[in-house]
């Protein structure tokens, strides 16, 4: 690399602001890549490329790369980095802000480290139509645990159901805080997703369904009848006929409901089977 093209110089120090913590773990940096599968010919989306570590593998086996990065000085380096590869396509933005469908126009597989103070809203803005095929996020431990959350447990609430409706979500390791420069002061996971053969609920439903989980979950300590009145000011008789008729026990809490209870109840509310 030239002098001239600024990425040997000596990278900017980190920005907490930007939630920056560059994995440096070449088994964990290896992990995320195998869990793309095979990569040749594909386009591999990565959000938040840093100072290029994951970018680097991606760009060794993938047929094109387009990276997402917000600091302006990380995104200069690697644009400088990459400009004998046109393969390698380094988008300075804030990653909420594009299409990820858009920027892969086409088929896409999708990878991040990611920024932890924008961990929900990344995996939400990832259920935007077209969705990656494969999706392989290093996230907090907590949310790695909450994404694949089974019901009833202590950590399942609306990101689980959000994500599990549409998703198949797979933990795929551990990543210690000394896997990291500088260290984040949380445990982290590496976790992958793929979307659901058949989702739990119809694109036309999707965000009446994404409203009312959450709200389900604003009250969790309440019986769904409850819920079901407070979210819908249903009266409580037509609450309980359309839990019953959903297969729903009104006594349940929220945190007791799959997302295909959920999808089936607000279909109905849709419907107006009240
Ligand atoms: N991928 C690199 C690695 O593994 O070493 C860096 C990961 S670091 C946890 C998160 C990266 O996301 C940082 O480079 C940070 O600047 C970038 N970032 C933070 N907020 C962002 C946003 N809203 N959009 C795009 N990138 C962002």
């Amino acid at each position: 690399m030239s002098e001239r093209s600024g990425f040997s110089m000596r990278p900017p120090p980190p920005r907490k602001r930007l939630g920056q913590h560059f994995l440096h773990d070449t088994r964990a940096l290896d992990a995320i890549v195998d869990a793309l599968g095979p990569l040749d010919g594909r386009t591999v989306v990565e959000i938040g490329p840093g100072r290029g570590a994951l970018t680097e593998r991606l760009a060794a086996r993938a047929g094109r790369v387009v990276a997402i990065e917000l600091d302006r000085d990380l995104a200069a380096r690697l644009r400088a980095q990459y400009a004998d590869r046109p393969h390698v396509t380094i988008v300075e933005a804030d990653v909420l802000d594009v299409s990820l469908g858009e920027l892969a126009n086409g088929p896409y597989l999708l990878a991040g480290n990611v920024p932890y103070y924008i961990t929900t809203p990344i995996l939400f803005h990832a259920l935007a139509h077209p969705r990656p095929e494969i999706a392989v996020y290093l996230v907090q431990r907590e949310v790695a645990e909450r994404m694949a959350a089974p019901p009833g447990s202590k950590v399942y609430g609306a990101l689980s159901v959000n994500l599990q409706a549409f998703l198949d979500v797979t933990f795929v390791r551990d990543v210690g805080p000394r896997s990291f420069t500088p260290p984040p002061a949380v445990d982290s996971a590496i976790v992958k997703v793929r979307p659901r053969a058949v989702p739990a609920i119809d694109a036309a439903h999707e965000a009446a369904f994404r409203t009312f989980v959450i709200g389900a979950f604003g009250l969790r300590r309440k019986q769904m009848v409850r819920v079901v009145r407070t979210l819908r000011g249903l009266p409580p008789e037509a609450a309980d006929a359309v839990l019953r008729r959903c297969d729903i026990d009104p006594m349940a809490r929220p945190e007791t409901l799959d997302a295909e209870a959920f999808a089936r109840l607000v279909r109905a509310l849709a419907e107006g089977v009240a």
